[in-house]
């Protein structure tokens, strides 16, 4: 039976470290860091998202304000407010909560956030950085969360069989880089791979962040195979992951829960990114 990797409490303990840097940095006559959070529409889990930032970001005594848009915002309007927010030098970090609503081109306006503000790790020259394995100073959040979470259990990643499903360019794609950056031999499924119980069953390190419920049976996982989990999916008014939890549980050596897993480390790797933003701001 494996051990569920408390994803609640790391994060916890990450929140405490900066929470204490926030506080050196006042001692030294520094501002607060701030991180503004832009969200457009009513999306109702993009609401509950932004409060958790929010309430996260008091928490460890950072600022934080939400620029609460419209829908019908138009492009050049939300262009218009990441440049002076670009420019503004009380802003530490930036982040546009997705999905835009539609007819608002999200990669657009995200390669317009500057790379040094970029809260999210998301800009294409952070993402270039991470690919080439350049010293990227902010990098995508749950992808960092998730190494740390895999680093939390001890696993040595180098030369191990990593399997990463799904390939979007905030999940995907960043934590299978960032496991090949680690030595791991990377292989990334996605709705096209025509074998997935069996290239699933060579792995390790099992990252699922598909977004369909329990699509990771626990027959396809090899026993000690450590699973990082990091589907959000809304099932009966309950949050159920990608990985069929119980099961996969039996065969893991580690197994992350969900809720209270890959969740509480992204934003806690938000809050990490945005101090990193104000550090390298030398404000
Ligand atoms: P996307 O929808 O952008 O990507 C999903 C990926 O899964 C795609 O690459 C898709 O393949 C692949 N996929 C879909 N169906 C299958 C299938 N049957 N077999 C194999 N692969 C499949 O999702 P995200 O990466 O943004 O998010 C994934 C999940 O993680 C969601 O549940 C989301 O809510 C959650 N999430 C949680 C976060 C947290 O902080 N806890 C943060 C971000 C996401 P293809 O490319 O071929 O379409």
């Amino acid at each position: 039976m494996g051990i569920t990797i408390d994803g609640k409490e790391i994060a916890r303990k990450i929140r405490g470290e900066i929470a204490a840097e926030i506080q050196a940095r006042i001692q030294a006559g520094m501002k607060r860091p701030k991180l503004v959070v832009v969200l457009v529409g009513e999306d109702p889990a993009s609401q509950t998202y932004v409060r958790n930032k929010e309430k996260a970001c008091a928490e460890v005594g950072m600022e934080s304000e939400v620029v609460r848009l419209p829908a019908g915002t138009k492009q050049a309007d939300l262009s218009a407010l990441v440049k002076r927010l670009n420019a503004d030098k009380s802003v530490d970090g930036v982040l546009v909560q997705l999905p835009l609503p539609k007819g608002l081109d999200d990669i657009a306006l995200l390669g317009e956030i500057d790379p040094d503000k970029d809260a999210d790790g998301i800009h294409p020259l952070n993402m270039g950085k991470l690919l080439r394995g350049e010293e990227a100073r902010l990098a995508p959040c749950t992808p960092l969360g998730i190494m740390e979470m895999i680093l939390s259990t001890g696993t040595d990643i180098k030369g191990k069989e990593a399997v990463v499903v799904g390939r979007s360019n905030i999940v995907g794609k960043p934590v299978a880089i960032m496991l090949l950056a680690k030595n791991a031999t990377v292989t990334i499924c996605h709705s096209r791979t025509s074998n997935l119980s069996e290239v699933i069953g060579r792995a390790d390190i099992v990252v699922a962040a598909v977004g369909r419920p329990e699509l990771v049976k626990g027959a396809m996982i090899k026993k000690g195979a450590v699973v990082i989990d990091v589907g959000m999916n809304k099932l009966d008014n309950k949050w159920v992951g990608d990985v069929e939890f119980e099961k996969a549980k039996e065969r893991a050596s580690y197994i992350s829960p969900v809720p209270g897993g890959v969740g509480p480390m992204t934003i806690a790797m938000l809050l990490r990114n945005t101090l990193k933003a104000a550090e390298g701001r030398k404000a």
